[in-house]
């Protein structure tokens, strides 16, 4: 990709490593380098990243279609690739809002031209660690109606939240939401396995943050919030359009997990 002044090319960031992952075309060398060397490591790394933006694109469309959610507020969003939150919801509901919230600068760029062909759709650089900043930065507050049913998502995200602000983070989130709204979240999980926890560290290692939670730790992030059918469950178990063996998951089908829950 061309370089933009106010990026730091050689220092890897989570969006753009995540990108190269997925085989984006919005990474630089040092992302990619980094995405190799944890994919040496992990086995099905990609093939896992790949699951999470198919359970996003279920989950935003479950929402959608069968919840009539048309508000949501994606957290830790990334950068544009194929299938985006916007995109899913708004094929089902033209009218569903979509803001975009992220840490980091380059998803900003790429808002800029999102914003210039949709009117539903707000990009905005933020912590997410920050929920009152986030929840009054001017792309959120006033075209976000939290008087009215809404979804957060941390969909790929909790596990960049360290255990010591997580509580209180997605407890802030879950505050602000009226009842009948939907928090959905997928992570990286600890099931006992090697792989999830040698992820963990690297991540940690080379991008800062990088925590497994257990299946019961994820949902602990739900509060009172009454969970959806499945409940928590490797993410391409979550309500899969074709049948999936449970007994016979793929590496990288046991990386990360799927929630979702109903405010009641
Ligand atoms: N949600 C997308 C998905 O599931 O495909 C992207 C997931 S990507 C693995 C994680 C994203 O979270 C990155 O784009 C990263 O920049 C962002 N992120 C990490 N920590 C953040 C923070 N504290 N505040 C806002 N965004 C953050």
């Amino acid at each position: 990709m061309t370089d933009h002044p106010e990026l730091d090319s050689g220092k890897p960031t989570i969006a753009r490593a995540y990108d190269a992952l997925l085989g984006g075309k919005d990474d630089f060398a040092a992302d990619r380098a980094l995405a190799d060397h944890a994919i040496q490591h992990i086995p099905g790394l990609r093939e896992s990243a790949v699951e999470n933006r198919r359970v996003l694109v279920r989950g935003v469309r479950y929402l959608a279609r069968e919840t009539g959610m048309d508000q949501f507020l994606d957290l830790g969003s990334g950068l544009p690739t194929m299938e985006n939150t916007h995109q899913v919801a708004q094929r089902e509901n033209p009218d569903a809002r979509v803001v975009y919230v992220d840490i980091d600068p380059l998803v900003s760029v790429h808002g800029r031209a999102l914003l210039a062909e949709n009117g539903g759709t707000r990009v905005t650089v933020g912590d997410v660690r920050d929920p009152a900043a986030v929840l009054a930065a001017p792309a959120v507050d006033g075209f976000l109606d939290f008087s009215r049913p809404a979804v957060v998502m941390l969909v790929g995200m909790l596990h960049y939240l360290s255990p010591d602000v997580a509580d209180g983070v997605v407890a802030a989130y879950r505050d602000v939401l009226a009842p009948g709204s939907h928090l959905f979240i997928t992570s990286l999980v600890d099931t006992g396995l090697p792989q999830q926890r040698e992820l963990a560290r690297i991540t940690r290692e080379n991008l800062e943050e990088g925590w497994a939670r257990t299946p019961a730790e994820i949902e602990h992030h739900f509060g009172d919030f009454e969970l959806v059918e499945p409940g928590v469950t490797y993410t391409a178990l979550w309500r899969p359009d074709t049948p999936i063996d449970p007994e016979n998951l793929a590496p990288g089908e046991q990386l990360g997990m799927a929630g979702m829950a109903r405010k009641p």
